[in-house]
C-alpha cells in the first residue's frame, strides 16, 4: 500500500492559495442574464415555498434580467439580512433548486444560488445600503450570541427603532460564518464584509 504524505509544509504557497480559491466562481454579468432569462417566473412559484427563508425567488431574478441589481438585492435583503452568505453556502440543490420547475422538466434548476450572490455581491460592491432605523422607540434589547441568528435579529430590531445590544463570547462576530464554513467558501474575507454591512444601519451595539 502506497503511503500517503501528510507532511506539513509540503504544499507551495502557489497550490495552497489554488486549493482555498473560491470553490464556485461567481457568475459573470453576461451569464447571469442568460441564466435570469432561463427563469419562467412562475406565479405559484414552488422554489419560494421550498426556500427556509421565504425570499421572493422569481421576483429578484425578473429584476436581474431587467438589470435592476438594487431592487435584486432589497427583495433579497430585506427577506435575509444574510442572503449573500447564503448564497455561497445554502445547500440549494436539495431546497429552492430541487423544486425548480425546470429541475422537474429539463433536470437543469435555474441557477438560484448563483444568481443570488452576483445580486447581492453587486450590490454590496456599489457600498451602498437601503435599510434605515426606524423612529427610535426608546427599547434597548438584549441579544445573546452574534451568530448568523443574533445580527439578523439584531438588524431587524434596529429596522424597528430599538437599540440592540449584542453579547457575543468570540472575538468576531457571525459565529457560524466566520469560524465554521471552509475558506475556500467564502473567500476575501466575506463573513466580515457582511458584518459590516449589518452594523451600517446603526443602533446595534456590540
Ligand atoms: S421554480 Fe424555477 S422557473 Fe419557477 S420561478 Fe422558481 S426558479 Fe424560476
Amino acid at each position: 500500500m502506497t503511503a500517503i504524505d501528510i507532511r506539513a509544509g509540503r504544499l507551495s504557497q502557489e497550490k495552497i492559495s489554488e486549493n482555498f480559491a473560491d470553490v464556485h466562481p461567481p457568475l459573470k454579468s453576461g451569464n447571469a442574464i442568460v441564466e435570469a432569462n432561463r427563469c419562467y417566473f412562475c406565479y405559484d412559484a414552488p422554489c419560494i415555498d421550498a426556500c427556509p427563508t421565504a425570499i421572493d425567488i422569481p421576483n429578484f431574478i425578473r429584476k436581474i434580467s431587467t438589470g435592476n441589481l438594487k431592487g435584486s438585492a432589497t427583495d433579497i435583503l430585506s427577506q435575509n439580512i444574510m442572503g449573500g452568505m447564503c448564497a455561497r453556502v445554502c445547500p440549494t440543490e436539495i431546497l429552492c433548486e430541487a423544486a425548480c420547475v425546470r429541475e422537474t422538466q429539463d433536470h437543469q434548476p435555474v441557477r438560484i444560488g448563483d444568481l443570488q450572490r452576483y445580486a447581492t455581491d453587486r450590490f454590496f460592491e456599489t457600498g451602498e445600503t437601503f435599510f434605515e432605523r426606524g423612529e427610535p422607540t426608546g427599547k434597548r434589547i438584549a441579544v445573546v450570541g452574534g451568530g448568523p441568528a443574533g445580527l439578523s435579529c439584531a438588524h431587524r430590531l434596529a429596522r424597528f427603532g430599538h437599540e440592540a445590544v449584542v453579547f457575543e463570547a468570540h472575538e468576531k462576530l457571525s459565529g457560524l460564518n466566520e469560524y465554521g464554513i471552509a475558506a475556500y467558501k467564502t473567500v476575501n474575507d466575506f463573513a466580515q464584509r457582511e458584518v459590516d454591512f449589518i452594523l451600517q444601519i446603526g443602533g446595534i451595539e456590540t
